[in-house]
């Protein structure tokens, strides 16, 4: 497949959550596909598939609400996932389809970039262009977060997947909204922290994102399988991730002193921290200090999220 650099900047940046700007308008939603599962029964499917697969089932439930707030809603520690996930995605006997959220070059794929991660895949298209639901699902985020995302819908599906759509220009969605595959989620764009038209696409499992080619061939657009395959490996690169320090700044501390302290180098505390080599470091501040293996050392967006004030 051809690859191209075209940077999609939210999965490298501290995100705030902004306010939907976008007006209502008409809304995509088929009314004559009547087959699709209300929210109640979605979410009663999803809390399901939670039971199936965690033994402390109470954890598992508290942690995961439905949440038409925040992208994030809740998150599972998927290395105690204790067996495999096989999710559902098509059923043509139920009307369950699958529809591309749009076809167009990858221009970056899901993966490190540089100390950061990249959550999802970027798909090039023009301003205006229609974006479509994977599959059938609910609307449970609909917001615009100006320092990442920008526009963003949040579907969210059966089985624990969910389904991101970022950067879009125009959405009349809204949160509890029924969508079915390939209905209609928006309008591309490039809102947020994005250099140019493009839509981000993120597939989640239980709220941790999972590399989208897992289900979907980027050649062709189409389902890899009807059935989505996922076990603990799918996440391992989040432990990775998380391993994080937090340090304190005290009296005489430089970049480059902490840098040959932990075994790390100036860059990669800067850009976790979002700050320049030349920024003075305020005692009692606090500074994300990458693992001590810097080859491995990205970082989550939920770990940047908890950005230290310096
Ligand atoms: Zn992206």
């Amino acid at each position: 497949m051809k690859r191209l650099v075209y940077p999609c900047l939210f999965g490298m940046v501290f995100y705030l959550s902004g306010f939907a700007q976008e007006t209502a308008g008409p809304t995509f939603t088929d009314s004559t596909k009547d087959t699709a599962l209300s929210a109640d029964e979605q979410e009663d499917e999803f809390q399901g598939s939670l039971n199936a697969f965690f033994d402390n089932e109470k954890t598992a439930l508290d942690s995961f609400a439905w949440d038409t707030k925040k992208i994030n809603s809740g998150h599972l520690d998927l290395s105690r996932l204790t067996d495999t996930a096989k999710i559902p995605l098509v059923d043509s006997a139920r009307q369950k389809y699958y529809s591309a959220p749009f076809e167009n070059v990858i221009t970056s794929d899901f993966g490190a970039r540089g100390w950061l991660w990249h959550y999802g895949v970027d798909i090039r298209l023009s301003r205006g262009d229609t974006v479509r639901a994977a599959f059938d699902g609910v609307v449970r985020v609909r917001e615009y977060d100006r320092h990442g995302y920008g526009v963003v819908i949040v579907v969210r599906h059966a089985g624990g997947l969910e389904t991101i759509y970022g950067h879009l220009s125009r959405t009349w969605l809204t949160p509890n909204q029924t969508v079915r595959a390939g209905d209609m989620i928006g309008l591309g764009g490039s809102t947020g922290h994005s250099t140019g038209s493009h839509l981000h696409f993120e597939t989640r499992y239980l709220g941790e994102p999972f590399d989208p080619h897992c289900l979907i061939d980027f050649g062709t657009f189409t389902l890899k399988s009807d059935t989505l395959v996922l076990t603990r490996d799918n996440f391992t690169y989040l432990a990775e991730l998380r391993k994080v320090k937090w340090h304190i700044v005290r009296k005489g501390d430089t970049l480059k002193r902490l840098a040959r302290n932990y075994h790390t180098t100036v860059a990669m505390i800067c850009a976790l921290n979002h700050i320049s080599h030349t920024t003075k470091l305020r005692i009692g501040g606090r500074l994300a200090i990458g693992s001590t293996v810097p080859s491995d050392g990205k970082l989550t967006m939920r770990q940047l999220k908890s950005r230290p004030s310096i």
